[in-house]
């Protein structure tokens, strides 16, 4: 099913992040915990891609086993930046006879080798080049795109990274996942800035649920949030009882979530870490509110 028919409604959904394995050893595990998650019935569920592919397979398999078992809709992730159009358009075109509808088209990070290489020899440097050329694998194909609520690290400034997104939706992206926040009021502030600029698709909010203290300093790297003091506090009560500290993050997301949803922001996504407990716990948290 293709996401759009899902989230073009107001109908509140949650769905759910997993991402595969890294090496064969690990797959089984990482299999059952997806399963797991999935067995919850969320709206849909996105299968990450490994930065530079290496775990292209896995996505695949992932994707289709959750959507061929449990009926669950699923957004396979593809990055763009260190492949050739030839790999890229072979994934695309696995994608499609696995019977996938939705692809999530990311750019994916500079490596520090292709920092130093020359961009004039990529195939990729955006991911507009890629969502173009999805649609002109298979026009059908939902794609939806990254929005980043506190500027992507390398743009200039918010009106820049703005005009980039619209270029991406433009392009043929339905709709847009957020990286994560953890302060509500810059998505507020973000969706005022990108509805005034004329982007008008779906947007669904991206929240990390933090349920151990090594998390932190490794959720604030990879994406740059802000942390608000709220949340620094939870931290330095709970950081060294990992139940508590459990208890204390699901919480956290879970008031963000209900605050989302209060203010309109009607589709949540939830960086599960391939943790179906902590699934599974927001998804009760929530049951009276989104059914
Ligand atoms: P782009 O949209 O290309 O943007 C990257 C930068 O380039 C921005 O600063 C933008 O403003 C600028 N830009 C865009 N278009 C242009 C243009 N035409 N000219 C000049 N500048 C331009 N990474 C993975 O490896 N695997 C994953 O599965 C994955 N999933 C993700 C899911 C979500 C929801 C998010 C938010 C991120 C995910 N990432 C993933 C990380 C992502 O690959 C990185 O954040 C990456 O640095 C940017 O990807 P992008 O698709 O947003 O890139």
């Amino acid at each position: 099913m293709k996401l759009t028919e899902i989230i073009n409604n107001k109908k509140p959904t949650l769905s759910f992040e997993v991402f595969p394995p890294k090496t064969d050893s690990v797959f089984e595990t990482v299999k059952v915990a997806t399963e797991e998650i999935a067995k919850l019935k969320p709206a849909f569920m996105s299968v990450t891609y490994g930065a530079g592919g290496g775990t292209s397979r896995y996505t695949l398999e992932i994707a289709k086993d959750i959507e061929e078992k449990y009926q669950v809709p699923t957004l396979a992730h593809l990055t763009c930046v260190s492949s050739t159009k030839e790999t890229v358009r072979t994934r695309i075109k696995e994608i499609r006879e696995a019977g996938l509808e939705n692809i999530m088209a990311l750019r994916g990070d500079l490596t520090p080798e292709l920092e130093k290489s020359d961009r004039a020899t990529w195939d990729y440097r955006h991911a507009v080049d890629l969502i173009r050329d999805i649609k002109e694998v298979d026009e059908n194909i939902c794609i939806g795109g990254a929005c980043y609520p506190e500027i992507h690290p390398e743009s200039a400034n918010q009106a820049e990274d703005i005009r980039y997104l619209k270029e991406k939706v433009e392009a043929g992206c339905s709709f847009l996942t957020t990286q994560m926040f953890f302060d509500n009021n810059l998505l507020y502030n973000f969706l005022y800035k990108i509805r005034e600029a004329g982007i008008e698709v779906p947007i669904v909010a991206g929240i990390m649920p933090i349920t151990n203290a090594n998390q932190v300093d490794r959720a604030i790297k990879l994406s740059g949030s802000f942390m608000p003091q709220r949340f620094k506090s939870l931290v330095d009560k709970f950081g060294d009882s990992p139940a508590a500290m459990k208890q204390a993050g699901i919480a956290y997301a879970t008031d963000q979530i209900i605050d989302l949803l209060a203010n309109g922001v009607n589709h949540i996504h939830v960086y599960s870490m391939n943790k179906p407990d902590v699934a599974a716990k927001i998804q009760s948290n929530l049951s009276e509110i989104i059914s």
